[in-house]
């Protein structure tokens, strides 16, 4: 038998490559026509239905009867027909021998499937195709699976979209009332003698800065992730850069008791950043240190260079960050239990700010710690400038 076509169950099999025991070959169509999964549908070369084998009653509700001597476009959907896919199934399979698809039909009950099917040219000898084989499988249950995933998909964006809304909504809100209280505190420093009212303008002073860095990180948030923030790269000494953000933390890691140190070498490291988003990278990282370090610790702000890479380094000898926190500890909210602690009503929103912030000037960050208790360390990489402006190439 080998070559040549066979004529099982009225079906006209393509060429056998060796020999086939009869009893094997017999028992395809046999198996095929008791299939429960598979649909099996023979079509003559102008795509009229021969074969209606295995599950493909059960599966379009139509007997072999009813369908055998019908044109295989009519069991496709009408928007389907129309747009012409039962023609295009079979020039495709024609044209690369098999087309995979997967598309709605309707039974005869005029239920909805969602079928998975797959169409193979059959030849002869001489390459001139004589009929199609489609094999069809009934995956409603899994569309309806992946329906309701994507919806749930749309739903979490949408509530993110919201999320996200509301935090501009909030900075936004936040910030308003911050520069009056700013005005009003200085003018009460201004025009008061008494050093006890000095102290408690300072603190009020010390806490909207606190605030203006929150309600900027909260409009932030909404911003990167938009993609609207536009950067004003300029070029600057990182070294000049530290020292500014080490003069705005002096005095509240003074206060905690904390000894803030700036190291930076003798020689400039060029960077070119926006210097307001540099800062408020830098002083996330910063006010971290200082809030999450216990009184009688330390933090460093350190710069240097490797290879052309210039860097920011905020270390410190505080809570530390544990292992199961590092890997997501820049995702949005993302809040270690010791942190929660020792500084109650944080937002878990400033590390992504710095992620995103730096990730726009073509940088990166990364934290270290060897573990709870044992300090951090952030590492801020930017791309280091040369003396003649050139960036440094390694
Ligand atoms: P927040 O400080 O408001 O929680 P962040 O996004 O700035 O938000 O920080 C996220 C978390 O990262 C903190 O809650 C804390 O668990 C951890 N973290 C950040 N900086 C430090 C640090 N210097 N030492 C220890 N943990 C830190």
């Amino acid at each position: 038998m080998a070559g040549t076509s066979s004529q099982a169950n009225g079906l006209n099999w393509p060429a056998l490559p060796m020999d086939l025991h009869p009893l094997l070959e017999s028992a395809l169509p046999k198996l095929l026509s008791h299939s429960r999964e598979y649909a099996l549908i023979v079509l003559d070369a102008a795509g009229r239905i021969v074969q209606w084998l295995g599950a493909s009653q059960q599966l379009m509700g139509f007997s072999a009867e009813e369908m055998i001597g019908r044109h295989a476009g009519e069991i496709f959907i009408s928007p389907d027909r129309e747009k012409g896919f039962d023609e295009l199934e079979m020039a495709i399979a024609r044209e690369s021998g098999r087309c995979e698809d997967d598309r709605w039909h309707v039974r005869k009950d005029g239920a909805r499937i969602w079928v998975s099917g797959s169409m193979e040219a059959v030849r002869e000898e001489s390459g001139a195709v004589v009929g199609y084989v489609k094999v069809m499988r009934d995956r409603t249950d899994l569309r309806i699976h992946v329906d309701r995933l994507e919806s749930r998909l749309l739903d979490c964006e949408a509530a993110a979209q919201r999320t996200r809304a509301f935090l501009r909504t909030l900075g936004h809100e936040m910030r308003n009332p911050l520069a009056p209280l700013r005005n009003a505190s200085t003018i009460i420093q201004r025009t008061n003698d008494d050093p006890r009212a000095d102290k408690a303008v300072e603190i009020i002073l010390g806490q909207i800065e606190v605030l203006t860095r929150l309600a900027d990180d909260l409009m932030e948030v909404s911003r990167l992730d938009a993609r609207k923030v536009r950067l004003d790269l300029q070029r600057h000494d990182l070294r000049v850069l530290l020292r500014e953000t080490h003069d705005a933390f002096r005095q509240s890691a003074h206060e905690k008791g904390l000894n803030l140190i700036l190291m930076v070498p003798k020689g400039p490291l060029w960077v070119d950043v926006d210097r307001p988003k540099f800062h408020q990278a830098a002083s996330n990282l910063v006010s971290n240190a200082i809030k999450y370090t216990p009184r009688g610790g330390k933090v460093w702000i350190k710069a240097t260079q490797e290879g052309r890479d210039v860097l920011m380094r905020v270390e410190d000898t505080g809570l530390g960050i544990s292992a199961e926190l590092l890997p997501r500890l820049f995702e949005l909210f993302s809040r270690g239990a010791a942190a929660e602690e020792a500084a109650p009503g944080g937002m878990g929103i400033g590390l992504s700010v710095v992620r995103e912030l730096i990730d726009l000037h073509g940088g990166s960050v990364e934290a270290r710690s060897s573990g709870a208790g044992k300090g951090s360390e952030f590492t801020v990489r930017l791309p280091g400038v040369d003396t003649q402006g050139q960036h440094i190439d390694g």
